[in-house]
């Protein structure tokens, strides 16, 4: 292992890319970011700009390999990870998005796609690890191929692209060559076949999607070729690409059944590994918010996860500060929510894009409750806060249960991790520790780059790879069982009374 040696990491996140340098020691270096805004027309509609995605991770990618020759690294590959099931359709001849970006929290199709359901979940459920859902990119691009006259003009001249955000910078990144995703990347796209790695072609075809649009199938750790030499002005080998939170497993060292990991970033997801084989129990029961996803895939072996999530927790905190200016910024509102010891009776449920855990519904909206003349501002920040590791709560219990085993910890990364606040609730609602590893807002990176490094290149396997990674804090649950029961049990009867009253839409 030479010190000097490292490989560029790329995060496309929803809220912000991300591009850095990971040496062969571990660290996270020459780290450079780039906001991203997503916008929602309307309820249930969210999209994003992929033209400023790819503009935004050239740039940072750039001033990423500039400081690290001023600082004498070597790059030895590239790796990517991204946001999961947002997708992209754009002209292959010009290279520009032909439609706004699907972000992966739009939800416009759900009622489309709980018409397929009766008839298509108990054939998909245990094919995908899911049932049909509320979300489809081919459903998506099925739709505008009809409907969007530049959409289906480009796929008549056969110049029509297709993919999620791994499709859209990987063409890009090759020079406008490759038109590949990742088993991880599928995975969250509805439409993979875990056990075979492949796509589920009947449900495509029952989509109205055509096979030829499809991007080809690669591991997570695989060879993606290299950079076009004209776009980042170095021809480097891309070695991994996978979706943000498993990256951010690999970060966080969690490569074997039975640990789990929380990453919270735009949305909070909670993994559970499993190992190599699908844990059937997660397939079974609608009020489950567990769905099986591929944590992994590289030598031919897929290693997979129970997940649960939450779409809206980081962006709970960004909505009320930059949508509604309730607080200056997150780190402020943080601030203030730890300046209480309680919500004062208030709770908030953060279902700002539907909800998961404890049930699904696509058509849950975010409630804020409990206020009377004696809330400041102070408590519904704190309410904010604690809502978001109720909901965590939720899909820590779902997971666990899916997986039929207890946990022990649950290693957390992403921007919101750095919160201590967060954490200690998370550790008092859950009833289990919460653990931060060093560098935690960027587990993600350094995880691609332990993908894309290891099989010998800075380090011999992911475990020779993973061992770099330190514990920085642990938050042991502070209440006990009794106090736990009663806290979360008065979240959820108020959660249940919104779910009972229901959303009407209008
Ligand atoms: P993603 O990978 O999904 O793009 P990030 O890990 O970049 O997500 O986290 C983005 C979220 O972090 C935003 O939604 C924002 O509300 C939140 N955030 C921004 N600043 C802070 C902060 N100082 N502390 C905690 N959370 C923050």
């Amino acid at each position: 292992m030479n010190a000097r040696e490292a490989i560029l990491a790329i995060d496309a996140g929803t809220s912000s890319t991300r591009a850095a340098v990971v040496t062969a020691n571990g660290l996270v270096t020459c780290l450079h970011r780039r906001p991203l805004p997503t916008h929602s027309p309307r309820s249930g509609v969210v999209e994003q700009n992929a033209a400023l995605i790819w503009q935004q991770t050239l740039t940072v990618c750039r001033a990423a390999l500039h400081q690290a020759r001023q600082k004498g690294l070597r790059i030895r590959a590239i790796g990517l990870c991204n946001q999961r099931a947002s997708a992209v359709l754009w002209d292959t001849a010009s290279g520009r998005p032909l439609a706004p970006a699907l972000a992966w929290q739009d939800s416009r199709h759900a009622a489309d796609l709980s018409a397929l359901a009766p008839h298509w979940d108990p054939r998909l459920r245990h094919r995908l690890g899911r049932p049909v859902g509320s979300r489809s990119p081919y459903l998506w691009a099925a739709r505008l191929l009809r409907s969007h006259p530049a959409v289906a003009r480009a796929w008549e001249r056969g110049q029509l692209g297709f993919g999620s955000i791994d499709t859209w910078l990987l063409w890009q990144l090759s020079g406008r060559r490759l038109l590949a995703t990742s088993a991880t990347n599928a995975t969250a796209c509805n439409a993979y076949v875990l056990a075979h790695h492949a796509y589920a072609l009947d449900w495509l075809d029952a989509l109205d999607f055509p096979p030829a649009l499809l991007p080809a199938l690669y591991q997570d750790a695989d060879d993606y070729g290299s950079s076009d030499a004209k776009v980042l002005g170095a021809v480097l080998p891309i070695r991994a690409c996978a979706g943000d939170q498993l990256a951010a497993a690999i970060g966080q060292g969690c490569l074997e059944a039975g640990q789990a990991l929380c990453q919270h970033g735009t949305g909070s997801f909670i993994d559970v590994l499993v190992g190599p084989r699908a844990a059937p129990a997660a397939l079974d029961g609608e009020r489950s918010g567990s769905v099986v996803v591929t944590a992994r895939r590289q030598n031919d072996v897929s290693h997979f996860a129970l997940e649960s999530y939450s779409a809206t927790t980081g962006a709970v905190l960004a909505w009320a500060c930059q949508r509604q200016r309730w607080f200056p910024d997150a780190r402020r509102l943080l601030a203030l929510a730890g300046s209480v010891e309680s919500a004062g009776g208030v709770s908030f449920v953060p279902a700002l894009a539907g909800l998961q855990a404890p049930q699904r519904s696509s058509t849950a909206r975010a409630a804020l409750q409990g206020l009377s003349l004696a809330t400041g501002r102070a408590e519904v920040a704190h309410a904010l806060v604690e809502g978001i590791a109720q909901v965590v709560a939720a899909c820590v219990s779902a997971n666990a249960e899916a997986a039929g085993l207890p946990l022990s910890q649950v290693m957390t990364g992403g921007t919101l991790a750095t919160s201590d606040l967060l954490l200690q609730m998370q550790a008092d609602l859950t009833g289990v520790p919460a653990c931060r590893t060093h560098q935690a807002a960027h587990a993600s990176l350094r995880g691609i780059a332990y993908l894309a490094g290891s099989h010998g290149l800075l380090w011999d396997d992911l475990s020779h790879a993973c061992a770099r990674t330190r514990l920085q804090a642990v938050f042991k649950p502070r209440i006990d069982s009794g106090e736990r029961a009663r806290r979360r049990a008065l979240w959820q009867a108020r959660l249940c009374a919104e779910l009972e009253h229901g959303w009407p839409e209008g």
